[in-house]
């Protein structure tokens, strides 16, 4: 006996097999215009069409109804097999940065939503980038400061040993300075080059000054900065709690996985 599918309240129900089908439709379950389908058919046909489904003692539909009926139902749908199909390949979803789906299978959570495998990695490497800009643009400036410094003091007679505690001290004073690269609008020099932004989770903000500031305190502690290094893929990082900031992809900034909890008005 074959199998059947049949609409009720718009949804697809089956496969039934064809005894419990005319059970349905004699015990008025279902309406003798219910749309049902079985493999062999073109399409969907109301139950009412098909030859011996519902019993004899059935009253037969009122005259014209089905065909009055017939072209008011949309166009039917395609038979059970393709969307079953449809549904499996899309089972997995869309991601909602790139929307595409072909890298979900091995998606990844980032700020709690799950998005694919290449935009995971992508956005993680633009953030250990823009990590990597910051300290290198760091370096750059402090290196002549430095070296202006240290010539200077040595002309004044001062020894080696002097030069090279009044320098740790300089860096170490002008780290607060370092600590507010996020404070730029939420862009630091190398997350504006890398598309990346500091912002208040909860307003969308761009992060000023203090958040920037509290952030990147925690890096002032022995290996920090390795840590933080490591676990910047992983959405929010150590500093990002107490600063109530997160790190976004401008490109995708609008999307549910970087949208502030309330967008500011
Ligand atoms: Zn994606």
């Amino acid at each position: 006996m074959s199998n059947w599918f049949y609409h009720q309240a718009g949804r697809q129900i089956g496969p039934v097999t064809e005894q419990d089908l005319k059970n349905l439709l004699q015990s008025r379950t279902l309406a003798p215009g219910t749309l049902v389908w079985t493999e062999g058919m073109q399409q969907w046909q109301e139950a009412a069409t098909i030859h011996n489904l519902i019993p004899p003692a059935s009253p037969p539909p009122p005259p014209g109804s089905g065909l009055r009926l017939q072209t008011q139902t949309p166009a039917p749908p395609p038979p059970p097999q393709s969307v079953a199909a449809t549904a499996q390949t899309h089972a997995l979803g869309a991601c909602p940065l790139c929307g595409l789906e072909k890298h979900m299978n091995k998606g990844k959570p980032l700020y709690g939503h799950k998005v694919c495998k290449s935009c995971y990695y992508k956005f993680a490497n633009r953030r250990q980038a823009a990590f990597f800009v910051d300290i290198m643009i760091w370096r750059f400036i402090m290196t002549p400061v430095g070296m202006v410094l240290g010539t200077a003091l040595a002309l004044l007679g001062m020894s080696q040993a002097g030069i090279q505690g009044v320098a740790s001290l300089l860096g170490l004073l002008l780290l607060p300075v370092f600590y507010c690269k996020d404070c730029f609008s939420g862009y630091s020099p190398g997350k504006k080059l890398c598309g990346v932004r500091t912002v208040d989770t909860t307003t969308g903000a761009p992060a000023g000054i203090i958040a920037s500031f509290k952030r990147n305190l925690p890096l002032l502690i022995p290996f920090m900065p390795i840590i933080v290094a490591g676990r910047l893929c992983k959405g929010h990082r150590t500093g990002d709690g107490w600063s109530n900031t997160k790190v976004i992809w401008q490109k995708y900034a609008t999307s549910s996985v970087f949208a502030p909890k309330q967008p500011a008005p």
